[in-house]
């Protein structure tokens, strides 16, 4: 027996928070609450039931799973009590004391930007802490399987909670005489006077079949003075994923979305699927309709549940699905596995392999489907997790072309997205590639002067804003024999496009014809920025903009350097080719003073023309987003330049 006594803790403050939002709040469907509490109660199961595979002994010759549910309308009680793993000490302090859950934390950032929690509360669910939707008070008694302390938690919800062990009572028919049960959990909730209706066991049971039918665990009502087997069974208990797809309502499908992703809003994609012949499993997949917070987090959880024969082994195996399907939810149950397989055999297990293919291919093709048919639906799923299956495209090289196929990408053309066989089609007579701009933010990249010349001639240019985008063009290289290429790399070959149909092809051959004089004025420049830039050109990308910067052919694109330079895996960047626009009136104005000078013009006249030189790189620096390395100089040169500017 431990000798510690009551313990006082308080709530962290982000739960103390969420309390009072959930305590007072006037959401209208408390009864969720008990879905909560028995999906809690269903996943505490699984993992003993897990845990029994390696150390039956936890199980204390008592197999059987169940989740019994009391009502006591005198007392004023309902209690929920499961056999599962159950939580010692610093379990219950860990996990009813602060936010460890993804949902949760994600209801607190959304309570960040909105006043109204009620609504949020529906939205995100607050998992165990939704109890205190209808009861004044809880008391938690858990006792871990295969440990003898058994430990009480009990709070008001308003600030703090107590932690104490269960002292010997003596008369709870367990064996032990300390009135816990003999492993697991019981909650027992003091009702409050407004959620009496909870104490109804004909309320209840309406509520389970609603809510928790697709528990594969029974979920009992007990009856009060009978023993513990006796009771009604309230739910279906048998694994949802094994029933046939007729049987199942959508609001069931739904609620085991929302069971076994912790999460609380409708699925997106459902795919409910079984294999038989040289493989043997079923399926039960989900993608989400909203974007989980923690998407990126290296240390999110795993999204889908690996069973075998219904036996929940494990949530965390990342050998089952590619991690760019890390946004899938639910499960996958194979009849090929032994039920003992250790989580160490299962990291390169030729039955995983094999199950991950064919799931891959299976949740791609759905994808394609939607894809083609619903494609303003499709939008929405590419904008949550484009950016997810874009790594595919670098990492599973087998379904490249599928993932290419179903890629989709903001482009010049303007609203919306479009996909790249779509792109092809567009493209004018004479445009040999895809071309594309990567940057950190859609609209900024969309604004880009690089792009100009593009759109004069209606060429259409995708616009990549992920980081990842970074990764995959390279390795990717070309779609249907197209290369992709960087509108801020190389030469612009525009010249060699027709102009794309439906644009007036009359303005482009008089477009403001290059002045004799650019050339001098390139090689003054050249010769005034000497190794601040690697060359200097006359552009065909630009129409409004005087300058802007380029990569050289060979070099890497300026975005990419910029996002390894930020990561500190290069520390030098590759000179740049400025490029100016001969039909600008500024490049023109330059160049014809540079041809007078020739004649006149003394010391000041250079100047003047060295601070323009230099201004114009630095102004093509700015538009690229980069830091000015000498900004001093700049201040000076432009302070110059205005002030002649206003004395004339
Ligand atoms: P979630 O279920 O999303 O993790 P909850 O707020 O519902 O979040 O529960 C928090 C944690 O408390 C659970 O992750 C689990 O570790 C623990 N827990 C809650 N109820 C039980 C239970 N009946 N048996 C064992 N552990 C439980
Ligand atoms: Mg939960």
């Amino acid at each position: 027996m431990e000798t510690r006594s009551e313990e006082k803790l308080s709530f962290q403050a982000e739960v103390s928070r969420l309390l009072d939002i959930v305590a007072n709040s006037l959401y209208s469907n408390k009864e969720i609450f008990l879905r909560e509490l028995i999906s809690n109660a269903s996943d505490a199961c699984d993992r003993l039931r897990y845990a029994a595979l390696t150390e039956p002994e936890l199980l204390a010759g008592d197999p059987g799973f169940a989740i019994r549910l009391e009502a006591d309308p005198k007392a004023k009680t309902l209690t929920i009590a499961d056999n599962g793993i159950g939580m010692n000490r610093d379990e219950l302090i860990e996990n009813l004391g602060t936010i460890a859950r993804s949902g949760t934390a994600a209801f607190m950032q959304a309570m960040e930007n909105k006043a109204d929690g009620a609504n949020l509360i529906g939205q995100f669910g607050v998992g165990f802490y939704s109890a205190f939707m209808v009861a004044d008070s809880l008391e938690v008694t858990s006792r871990k399987a295969g440990e003898t302390q058994a430990w009480s938690w009990t709070s008001d919800g308003k600030g703090d909670f107590s932690v104490a062990p269960v002292e010997d009572g003596g008369e709870d028919g367990e064996g032990d005489g300390d009135g816990a049960p003999a492993r697991g959990t019981r909650i027992v909730l003091r009702m409050k006077a407004d959620a009496a209706e909870f104490l109804d066991p004909a309320r209840l049971g309406k509520i389970v079949k609603t809510y928790s039918d697709h528990i594969a665990i029974p979920v009992i009502m007990a009856e009060p003075g009978k023993a513990d087997g006796e009771g009604e069974t309230l739910n279906a208990a048998s694994a949802i994923w094994m029933r046939p797809k007729s049987e199942i309502t959508e609001q069931q499908y739904a609620e085991f979305y929302r069971h076994v992703a912790h999460a609380f809003d409708e699925p997106w994609l459902r795919l409910h699927f079984k294999a038989e012949g040289v493989m043997e499993y079923s399926g039960l997949l989900y993608v989400p309709a909203s974007k989980p917070f923690d998407l990126f987090h290296p240390e999110r959880r795993h999204g889908v549940k690996l069973y075998v024969k219904r036996v929940f082994i494990t949530d965390d195996c990342e050998e089952l699905l590619p991690s760019y399907l890390r946004f899938l939810r639910g499960v996958i149950d194979t009849e090929d596995l032994a039920l003992n397989i250790s989580r160490e055999m299962l990291q390169s297990h030729p039955v995983l392999a094999k199950i991950r293919s064919a799931v891959t291919k299976r949740v791609l093709g759905e994808l394609k489907k939607k894809a083609e048919k619903a494609p303003e639906e499709f939008a929405a799923f590419w904008d949550n997790f484009g950016a997810v299956l874009k790594e595919g495209l670098y990492e599973d090289s087998a379904q490249r072309e599928t993932l290419l196929e179903i890629a989709r990408f903001a482009s010049t053309r303007g609203e919306g997205v479009t996909g790249l066989a779509d792109y092809l089609a567009r493209m004018p007579e004479g445009q040999t590639a895809i071309y594309y701009i990567a940057g950190d933010d859609a609209e900024a990249v969309g604004r880009s002067p690089h792009l100009e010349g593009f759109r004069a001639k209606g060429v259409e240019v995708l616009l990549l804003s992920d980081p990842v985008d970074e990764f995959w063009v390279p390795t990717v290289a070309e779609y249907q024999g197209k290369p992709f290429k960087s509108v801020t790399r190389g030469a612009a070959e525009l010249s060699g496009i027709a102009k794309a149909d439906g644009e007036d092809t009359e303005q482009e051959s008089e477009a403001e014809a290059p002045t004799t004089g650019t050339d001098s004025l390139i090689a003054f420049l050249k010769l005034a920025l000497k190794d601040a830039v690697k060359d200097v050109r006359p552009s065909e990308r630009l129409t409004d903009s005087p300058v802007c910067l380029v990569a050289d052919e060979g070099d890497m694109d300026m975005h990419l350097e910029r996002l390894l330079k930020q990561h500190r895996q290069i520390d030098m960047a590759s000179k740049r080719v400025l490029e100016v626009n001969p039909g600008h009136s500024l490049i023109r104005s330059l160049a014809a003073r540079l041809e007078a000078k020739g004649t006149a013009g003394g010391a000041g006249e250079s100047a003047a023309l060295d601070d323009a030189a230099w201004l114009l790189l630095d102004q093509a620096r700015i538009l690229e987003g980069e830091a000015l390395p000498d900004p001093a100089a700049f201040a000076r040169r432009l302070s110059a330049v205005v002030e002649r500017g206003v004395k004339e």
